[in-house]
């Protein structure tokens, strides 16, 4: 999965549709015919860091500004996933040599990409056995704590990067607006799993927001998260027919906080998990803040041709619990 600068490219991984139950789009691989989620087997996970820095990042300060992202996911007291630093290496990430990677290449030619995560997967099982994320050299980093004017923000395309390597792909909580000459710029986002980055100098997004908590919970649930927390679950219909890929955007009303998910098989069903118990509105909308790709395999019909809506009621998340069979009806555009 590649962060694009402006533009999300097309994901070289196959998102699975797997259990009802995401908050947001988990990958999905397929073993023996049958999806499985794409996941850590067992924690911590241990990773590497290529010795080599880049003009104003050493390969210590990419080793600290890593350490920092990956301990901010670590920090969800909802989830278990923990990781290890193992070590520096002299190996580039992108190899498969069954150690978890992260560093500097120099790819030019990927002149929208800051950073990309690749996995190996255990083809008998489906486990992740290693991740690897490239940060792109071709652009100028930097790790200064309040950021640097005209540099990416390391941390915060990290925080991003561990989320994929973790098993967690994009969300759609962000708006945008189409640039002059191509791409978009990011106008906000609720989601560090947003596929398209914050521009050059801000660290907005070193920080985790519901959705990404909500989806790495989900994940590696620990704690009281199924007792504590609820879901919102139904279909999404056009004229009366369900429809695959609608983004369905709950607001906790009380809190403030947002966590989307979509309508994720043919039968047009959703699940938002992770969700605070106590009044929600529902939200159903197309995805149009970035490219389908982004979110979905190219292949798989993602409907964006109806309007915006909302339902005509407040769902109330009951602790521990499902909202029971919801349905979104929206009409085409
Ligand atoms: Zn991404």
């Amino acid at each position: 999965m590649r962060r694009s600068l402006a533009l999300a490219l097309v994901a070289a991984m196959v998102f699975g549709s797997v259990q009802p139950a995401l908050a947001y789009l988990k990958f999905g691989v397929t073993v023996g015919g049958a999806q499985m989620t794409l996941k850590w087997a067992q924690t911590p996970v241990r990773y590497f860091v290529t010795d080599q820095g880049v003009s104003g990042v050493s390969a210590t300060d990419l080793q600290a500004a890593a350490g920092r992202a990956f301990a901010t996911w670590q920090a969800v007291p909802t989830a278990s996933i923990a990781y290890q630093f193992a070590g520096f290496t002299a190996a580039a990430p992108g190899r498969d040599d069954g150690l978890s990677t992260l560093g500097f290449r120099s790819r030019p030619e990927l002149d929208r990409v800051l950073a990309a995560t690749s996995f190996v997967v255990d083809a008998a099982t489906g486990t992740l056995v290693e991740s690897d994320i490239f940060f792109n050299s071709a652009f100028p980093w930097s790790v200064a704590p309040a950021g640097e004017a005209n540099r990416y923000d390391f941390e915060s395309i990290a925080l991003h990067e561990i989320g994929h390597l973790s098993g967690l792909g994009h969300s759609a909580l962000g708006e945008t607006e189409l640039r002059e000459g191509g791409g978009r710029r990011v106008l906000g986002a609720e989601a560090v799993m947003f596929p398209i980055a914050f521009v050059a100098g801000s660290i907005a997004g070193r920080t985790l927001k519901a959705d990404d908590i909500a989806g790495i919970s989900d994940l590696y649930p620990d704690g009281d998260f199924n007792q504590a927390l609820g879901s919102i679950s139904g279909r999404v219909t056009k004229d009366g027919q369900p429809i695959f890929g609608a983004h369905v955007v709950a607001f906790d009303v009380a809190r403030g906080s947002v966590v989307g998910t979509f309508s994720l098989n043919a039968q047009g069903d959703f699940s938002a998990g992770g969700l605070s118990p106590g009044p929600h509105v529902l939200r159903v909308e197309p995805i149009d803040d970035a490219d389908v790709e982004s979110f979905f395999e190219a292949a798989r019909t993602v409907d964006v041709d109806f309007r915006v809506g909302f339902i005509d009621r407040i769902v109330v998340v009951p602790r521990g619990g499902d909202s029971g069979e919801i349905t979104l009806r929206v009409v085409r555009k």
